[in-house]
């Protein structure tokens, strides 16, 4: 039937591109349904230099490779959101309804909010989740970065070369970051570190123009005409809880890492419970969830795998 597939994967981002790739070269039919563009928040990484034997390579390139060797396999993707999954893996998106003996969510996470006052009012207007994104807007100005991770520390470098002074304000009294990136930083001139630090009001009549932060516990104005959120992530998997456990923070619960608690719906990538939100762990994730997905429709489980 035209609209039922052997595996559906429900994000192309890196890990539902990389279980697409393992899919189609066991002859699957495959569906990717996206709900934005290809590539995911890897596409937002001004440079990758982590991801094993690319010494560096930009988040888009790396994207745009990946989905043209799943595209030349002909790995089907179309741009539609998700809203449902029910009990019999029929998958309903804003357009159209399918069904698959195997699904994939690979729905990765979205940029956590300050959750501040203005925070919706003033986003494209000077605040942004994304620095590789709108830093050009920002070109010899004074902005600020939030955070204290690795994204944090990334943005504040990329916007390093683009901004007269960076503000990064990090609430803790150290970096959770890489150590790589915090060396990075440190070296930089025109970064200003704010430990113990945390934005309490967002200013400006159209645009951000300051803001106030309470540095260790005394009230300052920054005048700064961008400020960059990079505080973290959060899943949106709240449609698939008709189906599957989610944990406390809304990340898909994996005893090993590739089933969910339903049997035939697997998960890959940033969108399940894990250690380490990476390219390379959700690559991985996505070629271990279709081989594994492969292999159950074949009716082979754990403890008889040969
Ligand atoms: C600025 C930035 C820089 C980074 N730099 C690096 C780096 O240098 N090295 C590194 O290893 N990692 C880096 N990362 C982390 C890396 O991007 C992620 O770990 C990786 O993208 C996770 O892949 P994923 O496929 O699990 O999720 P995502 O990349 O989040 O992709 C999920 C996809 O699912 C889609 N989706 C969500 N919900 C639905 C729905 N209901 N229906 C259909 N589609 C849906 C989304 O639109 C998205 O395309 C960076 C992240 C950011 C934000």
């Amino acid at each position: 039937m035209e609209n039922t597939y052997d595996i559906i994967i429900v994000g192309a981002g890196p890990a539902g591109m990389s279980a697409a790739l393992y899919a189609r070269r066991a002859n699957k039919k495959v569906l990717v349904l996206e709900a934005c563009a290809y590539g995911g928040k890897i596409t937002k990484a001004h440079l990758i230099e982590n991801y094993p034997g690319i010494p560096s390579i930009s988040g888009v390139d790396y994207a745009t490779a990946l989905y043209n060797q799943i595209t030349s396999l002909n790995a089907e993707i179309k741009y539609e959101t998700v809203k449902k999954i029910e009990e019999d893996n029929t998958v309903i998106t804003n357009k159209n309804t399918y069904k698959a003996t195997a699904i994939i969510i690979a729905t990765g996470a979205g940029n956590k909010k300050l959750g501040i006052a203005r925070e919706q009012e003033f986003l494209g207007s000077g605040l942004s989740y994304c620095a590789t994104c709108d830093g050009a807007f920002f070109r010899g100005d004074d902005v600020a970065v939030v955070g204290g991770g690795d994204t944090a520390l990334e943005d504040a470098i990329y916007l390093s070369s683009i901004a007269k002074k960076v503000y990064l304000l990090v609430r803790s009294e150290e970096f959770t970051g890489q150590e790589s990136y915090i060396e990075e930083v440190e070296k930089k001139d025109n970064i200003i570190i704010k430990y113990n630090t945390t934005v309490k009001e967002l200013k400006g009549d159209t645009c951000i123009e300051s803001i106030t932060i309470n540095e260790l516990g005394q009230e300052k104005s920054l005048s700064v005409s961008g400020i960059f959120i990079a505080v973290g992530l959060t899943p949106s998997n709240d449609i698939f809880a008709n189906i599957i456990d989610l944990d406390e923070n809304g990340y898909i619960i994996s005893e090993d890492g590739v089933h969910t608690s339903k049997e035939k719906v697997y998960v890959a990538g940033d969108a399940r419970v894990k250690d380490l939100r990476q390219l390379a762990t959700a690559i991985s994730d996505g070629a271990i969830a279709a081989t594994t997905a492969i292999r159950e429709m074949k009716g082979w489980f754990y403890g008889n795998r040969n």
